[in-house]
């Protein structure tokens, strides 16, 4: 390799490091639990996507392990040449039953779900109309489909509105909204019923990408469309958070849209299967969800505590009823500064700063799950009075 290359390679990681934006990562030596071993402690773990407390539960490793024992390891293959066990579509048809779809599609991961559903379904006679906070991957996605793109500011329904109208001047044939049911940063859910109202007003359809909910938002854990009342036309989703944490994502809907896609999109057609062992875990978290009552009445009565806990201390937070709880600091290093102090004091969480978020709202987002002790939740209460004085957060 050149050395002009490598040198320009070594220009831009110091230019991200003299900005204050490197990432690092810490070495976790214990399963992904509500306490995690790092750098031989133990620390309380308030920022993984762990809301239902399955990434380590007992469950999943034997559903993941039986399948091992009775499916193999790996598939060695895409789904349509000879990578699809029965396992496949038993999860297939378990997910689309779940949130009320005639079928769903697996993939690696949802990154991939979202990157393969607009290109085959879309073409350059329709338009997509994109919340501007979307994630990485429905952005990705819609860039590689060839339908009119528009976008709208973060849930703001007369742009919306705007963009719909604007899309039907030019004369779109089909119409698709697509948004996160949650934005993550902030823990906001979408306006799903306005959503709605809009789309049907303007026979548009609806894609909800359902990540951060799938399996504890709405009555049952169905996600948003049901907590909020409605429907979606197309749901996205991951197996890596609430449903066991692994990995794997997929897309649900109607039959002739699903089996399109099994004909159509890239990331299905050019991408290994699932292993067994995730798809069987996955299938077990979907046993425990629909079971799962008394787990998500846990999670929402962590949340209600650990609010309740932070605004009594004086702490700043973001209103809402998600389990993601943002700590304002608004202010990047002393995001950082709480993030090592607390890290410090046993509690593992992430400062969030720009570009993740606007400059000025520099955070520490906090994550609850349904695992988690009233013991934890008042240690880390703890910490979190000490660490925000020791950083002048509080005074
Ligand atoms: C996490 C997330 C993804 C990516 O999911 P993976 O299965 O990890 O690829 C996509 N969309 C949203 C909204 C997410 O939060």
């Amino acid at each position: 390799m050149s050395d002009a290359f490598l040198s320009h390679m070594r220009d831009t990681l110091a230019g991200i490091e003299a900005e204050g934006l490197m990432k690092t990562e810490r070495l976790i030596t214990s399963p992904q639990g509500t306490r995690v071993g790092v750098d031989g402690r133990e620390l309380i773990n308030l920022c993984a996507n762990n809301y239902l407390g399955l990434a380590d539960h007992p469950a999943l490793v034997e559903a993941a392990t039986e399948a091992m024992r009775d499916h193999g390891y790996g598939m060695a293959s895409v789904r349509f040449i000879c990578g699809t066990q029965d396992l496949h579509r038993e999860l297939e048809q378990r997910l689309a039953a779940f949130l009320g779809t005639q079928d769903s599609i697996l993939f690696a991961a949802c990154f991939d779900a979202n990157g393969a559903l607009f290109e085959p379904l879309l073409g350059p006679e329709d338009a997509v109309i994109s919340d501007a906070l979307n994630h990485a991957s429905i952005i990705d996605g819609i860039r590689l489909c060839k339908a009119k793109r528009y976008r709208y500011a973060n849930s703001d329904m007369a742009d919306l509105e705007a963009q719909l109208k604007a899309a039907r001047a030019d004369g779109a044939r089909h119409i698709m909204i697509a948004t996160d049911g949650v934005f993550s940063m902030d823990g906001y859910l979408a306006k799903l019923p306005e959503i709605r109202a809009l789309a049907d007003q303007y026979d548009a359809l609806l894609m909800v990408d359902d990540c951060h909910a799938t399996g504890f938002m709405g009555p049952k854990g169905e996600g948003t469309p049901a907590h909020c009342g409605v429907s979606a036309d197309l749901l996205t989703g991951t197996l890596g958070k609430a449903l066991g944490g692994a990995l794997g994502g997929y897309i649900a809907g109607p039959q002739p849209v699903i089996d399109l896609l099994r004909q159509r999109a890239r990331p299905y057609l050019f991408s290994n299967a699932l292993p067994p062992a995730v798809v069987a875990a996955g299938l077990k978290a979907l046993d425990l969800v629909e079971q799962g009552d008394d787990l998500r009445a846990q999670l929402f009565e962590n949340s209600r505590y650990w609010r309740d806990g932070l605004t009594e201390i004086g702490f700043d937070l973001l209103e809402g009823e998600h389990p993601i709880i943002p700590v304002m600091l608004y202010d990047a290093r002393k995001a950082q500064a709480m993030a090592q102090r607390l890290y410090e004091l046993g509690v593992y969480v992430s400062g969030f700063f720009f570009p993740v978020v606007p400059k000025g709202r520099a955070r520490i987002r906090t994550q609850m799950n349904a695992a988690l002790t009233r013991a934890d939740l008042d240690e880390a209460l703890a910490a979190f009075d000490r660490a925000g004085r020791d950083t002048g957060v509080l005074t």
